[in-house]
């Protein structure tokens, strides 16, 4: 056995944990096949065989009706028509997996429009067939390791961390990392306990590794007295407490909040009652995404989007489209991984408009369930909110041909680019504005919210943040148009003084803040706040 060591970085996440060490190397990136690859087909084909092998094993153990359904399906990969189809698109300058995409939506549609309606009902089989294969094609994220087990390695994506089997326990220790970066607020949102910043240290793999991410220290083959009571602290999402007061609170001297929930994942809901909240402010879509098969799956998509319209039962839904690259890219076909500057948010949907395009038919099919607002991420300029208006439009015509219930529901955008927050009176296209303070924030303080040793110029920079809040709720409030605020900043106590003093009064918190912003308001003495309204 190693001596015993103690290794200090900083908590991200609360609790403790002890398990074996996985250590994960980084994934190798995937590379896209060039346009017209032959290798391209030669992928299609792989996972169009694996596809069918796994459809095999199924029909086998399947009762005959569902057997003949599996072999409808087998039939209809085994054409060669199919892969055909995909080949074309691939000359035309996609990828694999963006070929069989749109091929299959072409195919989809032919279904859905036919007179017969035993055809039309055979439009599911395709859709079936159509994510078997892009699962198989894009597979899941690289890099998987046991439940219960520490991960252990350089940084880790939330497209891992969201696809891991959390239930069993386990942590995570990271060499880099940052304690303000997506995947430590999943890990706090789960109460995996968490640290990061370890630098470089050999861990031998299936080592004891005993994870404090409340005092930030791991410690190697822990003595038997070291090891803890429990797993963790308990879940961060549990302690909601329970009232009827539909998120509307006053502070002591009489100015009313609404406080509203951001959700990253449908399961903290159930430990908060929608009576104590004034609906969801923020639902980050991307973070539902389990494989990047999910992105193209129409049906899971508006399944989901309804679940959660029906929790909220009649109050305010808002949903943000899908905010991939920067630290939550997907390795196989969206986002730049690292990057901040690039391709994220509504930049990469508009490149990329197949995945818009499905996030938004799934969301105008579940708009019917509920009071949804649909919210753009990373605007930056106006014509990025205008072009994407446009293929709502469009989309709203292809459910109409399909014969698809649907609504338009209203188009709102996240207000986090500093570009945007200067010019708001330019975006009298937005129904409603969402101030997402912690981009703003790593954006004027040029300070990478991923990076842990720039990670206090965030707080520092908070004046800055307020004064740009101020001048953009202004414009807000000339344009008529409610606004509100979805960042971490809206979560913490000590900046409640000042952002009343914005004008605002939308709140949207984590479900783990929302008793201590409650308390917090009803004890505030505001004073002379701003006049401006939202
Ligand atoms: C924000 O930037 O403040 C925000 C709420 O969005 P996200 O944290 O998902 O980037
Ligand atoms: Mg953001």
């Amino acid at each position: 056995m190693m001596a015993r060591s103690s290794i200090s970085g900083l908590g991200a996440s609360a609790g403790v944990a002890v398990g074996r060490a996985a250590v994960v190397q980084p994934p190798e990136r995937y590379v896209v096949p060039d346009p017209g690859d032959t290798g391209g087909v030669a992928a299609l084909q792989a996972a169009i065989d694996t596809a069918v092998a796994s459809l095999r094993v199924l029909a086998d153990r399947s009762a005959l009706d569902s057997a003949a359904m599996l072999d409808f399906q087998i039939e209809m990969l085994l054409d060669a028509a199919i892969v055909e189809m995909a080949a074309e698109r691939m000359q035309e300058s996609a990828d694999a997996a963006s070929a069989w995409i749109s091929a299959m939506d072409a195919y989809i549609a032919g279904f859905e429009q036919a007179d017969d309606e035993g055809i039309r009902a055979r439009a599911v089989d395709v859709v079936d067939i159509k994510n078997r294969v892009l699962d198989a094609l894009l597979g899941r994220p690289a890099g998987s390791f046991p439940p219960g087990s520490i991960y252990v390695g350089h940084d880790i994506g939330p497209s891992l961390f969201l696809s891991h089997d959390w239930s069993s326990g386990g942590g995570i220790v990271l060499y880099a990392g940052s304690t303000v970066s997506h995947v430590a607020m999943l890990a706090r949102a789960r109460a995996v306990p968490m640290v990061v910043g370890t630098g470089a240290m050999t861990v031998v793999p299936g080592q004891t590794l005993l994870v404090d991410g409340s005092e930030g220290r791991v410690v190697v083959e822990p003595s038997a007295d070291a090891m803890p009571p429990a797993r963790s602290d308990g879940p961060a999402t549990a302690a909601v407490a329970a009232s009827a007061d539909r998120g509307r609170v006053e502070t002591a001297d009489g100015i009313a909040v609404q406080l509203s929930i951001n959700v990253n994942d449908p399961a903290e809901l159930d430990h908060v009652d929608p009576a104590a909240t004034a609906g969801i402010g923020l639902l980050r879509t991307e973070f539902l995404l389990k494989t990047p098969a999910d992105i193209f799956n129409e049906h899971e998509q508006f399944a989901a989007y309804r679940r959660i319209l029906a929790w909220a039962n009649e109050a305010p839904v808002t949903i943000r489209l899908f905010d991939l690259g920067g630290d939550k890219a997907f390795p196989t076909i969206a986002g730049e991984h690292g990057s901040f500057l690039g391709l994220r948010g509504i930049r990469l949907l508009l490149q990329k408009p197949d995945i818009l395009r499905v996030q938004l038919r799934a969301l105008l099919r579940a708009a019917p369930f509920g009071h949804l607002r649909i919210m753009l991420p990373m605007v930056t300029v106006p014509s990025e909110f205008a072009a994407t208006a446009a293929i709502v439009t469009e989309e709203a015509a292809v459910l109409a041909a399909r014969g698809l219930d649907h609504a338009v529901p209203p188009l709102g955008m996240m207000v986090e680019v500093p570009a945007a927050a200067l010019t708001l009176d330019m975006f009298s296209a937005s129904a409603f504005f969402s101030f997402g303070t912690n981009d703003l924030g790593q954006y004027l303080a040029a300070a990478a919210r991923d990076n842990q040793a720039v990670a206090d110029l965030h707080s520092q920079a908070r004046p800055a943040i307020l004064r740009l809040l101020s001048l953009a709720m202004r414009d807000a409030a000339a344009l008529g148009r409610p606004a509100g605020i979805c960042g971490d900043m809206a979560g913490d106590p000590e900046c409640l003084a000042d952002l009343l003093k914005t004008g605002l009064r939308n709140f949207s918190v984590a479900p783990a803040r929302l008793a201590a912003l409650k308390a917090a308001i009803a004890a505030l003495h505001a004073g002379g706040h701003s006049t401006v309204t939202d």
